[in-house]
């Protein structure tokens, strides 16, 4: 089976297509997902619907982006498509706009509790933003769109699906709830999205996924994305999918032409002093900071609060509304300094943080990568400060093998203390301990109960990004 692989103007990677019986490269290791659009080619050649073009120029999209440009014109002939794209390429238009496109066409009644078009989304985060997209590109058609997570009292989820709906974006574990209720039925779905099925694989939700296929009809169309394609997601997609079109876009520039990086060798008693420098530096830059825990993140806002420098923390312990309204107000500029847990930062996606500071290393080097993209979003360009203190640093090294560059360094290297493990996990961070095992379902309602989605994942497990790629 080959991928039609759409090569971007500044790509660094020779793009191919991939024959069938060879496996998928992996994801290119320090590459910056960058949604440059394609010279030459406007939204016009679609021909999508007039309340969309509309909403295209009022949104000053003017050129499709390489998934876009693959993706909308297969999903507007009704054709299934499994996409390798990240976010940050612009994949969430190019499934809004054919669905949109769609219903444009076709305003049908829809039946009370069902819903025309289901996306899967692995996070409350993602799955608000995509509905965000949704509303923002059918500004002018109004879709009756809603969304299924938790967190939040399902009740009014409940409400919003009684009347029937056309675009339902869900975590797969409320989505269930709501079947299992029978507020909701999934059997006159018209097309079905995975989006970052890989990382739904990472947080368990495997089995609700092949439940939800299950209960939706054979006749929908499916579009499926991915970041990257170990195993299990091609042999997910492989079920799933009929004859469907395969597209990937390469990664267009690498870390170091996006995103000046650099490292501060520092004591770890240290940190909060000099990540305090840093945003007193520069006070009216965006900034998100990383750490490891949750418990650090709260360390760090209230070290800089006492300062006097406004920071607020966002992760799994906050409540839904605590993350919408910190999230709101990032976005919005009105926050300057955002302090995060990986998790919690999966799929934000916020356009011009200008500083990206790893105040703990992560020990898996694949997510600096993904870290230090949240800046340079755009085609922006951004900086990426780490703070390194003596026990982090073989994860450094791993960081610098990926990503096959030595980041330029100041600061005298510390020691590692003795007795150190190059894998050792910071005083407060639990390691995460895998899927909940009992019926393999993970605990419902998102990373308030119990399983904490996905936190600390991959460490050492060896089947993660660079694991297992497979052909399909
Ligand atoms: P996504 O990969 O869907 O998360 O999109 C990444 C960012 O690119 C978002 O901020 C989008 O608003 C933006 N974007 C998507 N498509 C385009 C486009 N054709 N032109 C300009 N910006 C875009």
């Amino acid at each position: 089976m080959t991928y039609s692989v759409i090569p971007t103007p500044s790509s660094t990677q020779t793009p191919a297509a991939f024959p069938a019986s060879i496996p998928l490269p992996a994801p290119v290791a320090g590459s910056i997902p960058n949604p440059a659009p394609v010279a030459g080619a406007g939204f016009a050649a679609f021909n999508l619907a007039a309340p969309l073009t509309r909403a295209l120029a009022e949104e000053n999209y003017t050129r499709p982006t390489p998934i876009q440009l693959a993706t909308i014109p297969v999903a507007m002939s009704g054709r299934d498509v499994v996409g390798i794209a990240q976010t940050g390429t612009g994949k969430t238009a190019a499934f809004a706009l054919p669905i949109l496109h769609r219903l444009a066409g076709d305003r049908r009644r829809v039946l009370p509790g069902e819903t025309r078009v289901l996306v899967l989304s692995p996070t409350r985060e993602l799955s608000g933003q995509i509905l965000d997209s949704f509303r923002a590109y059918g500004r002018h058609l109004r879709p009756a769109a809603a969304l299924a997570i938790g967190g939040v009292p399902i009740h009014g989820q409940r409400r919003a699906v009684a009347h029937g709906i056309e675009i339902l974006v869900a975590t797969p574990g409320r989505l269930l709830d709501l079947v299992d209720c029978r507020a909701l039925r999934l059997d006159r779905v018209e097309v079905l999205v995975l989006d970052e099925a890989d990382r739904m694989l990472d947080m368990g939700f495997i089995r609700d996924i092949r439940r939800i296929v299950a209960l939706t009809p054979p006749s929908r169309q499916t579009l499926f994305f991915s970041a990257t394609m170990p195993r299990e997601i091609a042999d997910l997609a492989g079920q799933m999918l009929r004859d469907p079109a395969r597209v990937a876009v390469t990664p267009v520039a690498s870390t170091a032409e996006r995103v000046s990086q650099r490292v501060i060798h520092v004591e770890r008693a240290a940190k909060p002093q000099t990540l305090a420098g840093l945003l007193e530096a520069a006070p009216q830059r965006l900034t998100l900071v990383f750490t490891r825990t949750k418990h650090g993140a709260d360390k760090v806002v209230r070290y800089l609060n006492r300062g006097g420098l406004a920071a607020e923390a966002i992760h799994g312990n906050k409540s839904q509304n605590q993350r919408e309204r910190v999230l709101a107000g990032f976005r919005a500029g009105r926050i300057k300094t955002l302090v995060a847990t990986d998790i919690a930062a999966r799929g934000i996606d916020v356009d011009g943080i200008g500083l990206v500071v790893n105040y703990d290393l992560p020990n898996i080097p694949e997510s600096y990568v993904h870290r230090i993209g949240r800046t340079a979003r755009a085609g922006a360009t951004g900086e990426a400060v780490s703070l390194c203190s003596g026990e982090e640093r073989a994860f450094l090294r791993d960081i610098e093998k990926l990503i096959r560059q030595n980041i330029p360094a100041s600061g005298r290297p510390q020691v590692a203390p003795a007795g150190a493990h190059p894998q050792a996990v910071p005083a407060g961070a639990r390691p995460y301990q895998g899927p909940p095992r009992g019926n393999g379902r993970p605990s419902r309602g998102g990373f308030h109960r119990g399983q904490r989605q996905g936190e600390g994942r991959r460490q050492g497990g060896g089947q993660g990004y660079r694991g297992r790629q497979a052909s399909f």
